[in-house]
């Protein structure tokens, strides 16, 4: 077989964490204590971590130097200020609202402009999203096309909102009661596909004819840039940056989670044009995460996610992040292993039930599959399947399956190098050769709500 190149890293390492091995007996040990439940493993437990993309990325030394001059002054802190010049900058969008994270920008925006029996139309919400929306009684709804969740359609634009089936929900629903238009880029819950510019373009006319706001879910809106800019007519020449700019031109604001494309550990904005719903998010601003210039963080915090934000436009950063994926799932593609394709920006996702046919869907694959990562080669990965996502039916009681199977290999930014992908490869391959012998698992304690991350299980 060709050696498949990796991508060479655009930078050197100056700081090192250590990571242990653990062996294949203690980490039995862990699983079973930890009840067939990857969420209850402690992380030093794990050798290497794909669990989520969130939070997780490496800073730079310029971002940790720029924690040095962290001005924690409770009232106009000048990080903030740097801040805001660098997302006015990227985003084009006037007011800029920092939050503690991505969820808490959501729930100021949902808070003010939802009311119950509200429809909030999106490609597909994210979890967080949704359930701000739910709570306050409005509802969620995902009009993605249908190639989405075709794990062999080779769409290159997969994350895209089917734009005849938004305006029939308009004219259905009537625009009175959708306070606004939703499109996550890229599209989280739908693999991280990316969505066209052309596509952000009619989504945008499509709401500016009903006139209703377009909002973006950005958090990973440079990994977006970069497919747009790889993948679509016309924007080869262009500069990351110059798609950026453009794609926030055709909305209204933005919510950001910091944790994934302003490469820190914690962090959140919203971003918006609009005066006077910037001064009523401000006003819940302040009940919960604090005064408007430092929303939940600290000075220091501000200044890393300013810095992370210009970082991140970086375009040899960029074809590394983004080719460092794409290596990964071509080591897994050639070997046979089943995957969703194609590849995203933030994770290469295991087809589940194609990877353990033996195994039924209300015996979890997806779940097992994580189980047995973390028994063979101490990774962590994440079930997106069965138990996170089956509803139960009222009547008969029985778990009703989502579409999809999957199981997430998410790579953090900057902090795995490609022996460590390596290492992951060959013991998936390693995995999929003996997979007759994985079993799978029954739950044995759940609780009502996203049960996947407290649930209890147990080998059949
Ligand atoms: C992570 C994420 C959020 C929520 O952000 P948090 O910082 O985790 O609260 C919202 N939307 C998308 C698409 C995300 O990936």
């Amino acid at each position: 077989m060709k050696k498949i190149k990796p991508p060479v890293e655009p930078f050197r390492i100056k700081t090192v964490e250590r990571i242990k091995i653990t062996s294949r007996k203690e980490r039995e040990e862990i699983l079973k204590r930890a009840g067939f439940n990857v969420f209850n493993i402690p992380a030093e437990k794990v050798f290497i971590d794909l669990l989520t993309d969130s939070g997780t990325s490496a800073m730079s030394d310029n971002q940790w130097a720029g924690l040095m001059v962290g001005d924690e002054s409770y009232a106009g802190a000048k990080n903030f200020f740097h801040l805001q010049e660098t997302v006015r900058n990227i985003f084009c969008f006037k007011h800029v609202i920092p939050t503690h994270q991505g969820r808490a920008a959501e729930r100021i925006l949902f808070e003010t402009l939802l009311k119950k029996g509200d429809s909030v139309p999106s490609n597909i919400h994210f979890d967080t999203t949704r359930a701000n929306i739910e709570v306050r009684g409005a509802q969620a709804v995902d009009l993605v096309i249908d190639e989405a969740y075709d794990p062999d359609s080779e769409h290159p634009f997969k994350g895209n909102m089917d734009v005849d089936k938004l305006k029939k929900f308009i004219e259905k629903k009537g625009r009175e009661r959708i306070p606004l238009v939703m499109l996550t880029i890229t599209n989280n819950s739908g693999g991280g596909q990316p969505v066209s510019v052309k596509n952000i373009k009619e989504v945008s006319q499509v709401c500016k004819k009903y006139r209703i706001p377009l909002f973006f879910d950005a958090c990973r809106f440079a990994e977006n840039a970069y497919f747009v800019k790889k993948r679509e007519n016309g924007y080869e020449k262009r500069s990351v940056l110059e798609i950026a700019q453009e794609i926030f031109s055709y909305g209204q604001g933005a919510t950001m989670s910091a944790k994934k494309d302003a490469l820190v550990n914690i962090g959140g904005f919203v971003a918006l044009d609009d005066d006077l719903l910037a001064e009523k998010l401000k006003n819940q601003l302040i009940i919960s995460e604090g005064f408007p210039t430092y929303g939940g963080l600290a000075g220091r915090d501000l200044e890393a996610i300013a810095r992370g934000l210009e970082e991140v436009l970086e375009e040899d950063y960029l074809e590394y992040r983004i080719n460092q994926v794409a290596y990964l799932a071509r080591l897994l593609d050639e070997a046979g292993i089943p995957i969703f394709k194609p590849v995203g920006g933030h994770a290469v996702y295991l087809l589940a039930d194609r990877f353990l046919p033996h195994i039924p869907r209300h015996q979890y694959p997806g779940w097992a599959l994580t189980v047995a990562l973390y028994r063979e080669a101490g990774i962590r990965a994440v079930e997106i399947g069965g138990v996170m996502f089956a509803k139960k039916d009222r009547k008969t009681g029985r778990e009703v399956f989502p579409k999809l199977e999957l199981v997430r290999l998410a790579i953090p930014r900057r902090v795995y190098t490609s022996a460590h992908l390596d290492y992951v490869a060959e013991a998936i391959i390693g995995i999929y050769k003996n997979r007759d012998k994985i079993r799978g698992l029954r739950i044995v304690r759940e609780s009502p709500y996203l049960r996947h991350f407290t649930a209890q299980l147990e080998e059949i």
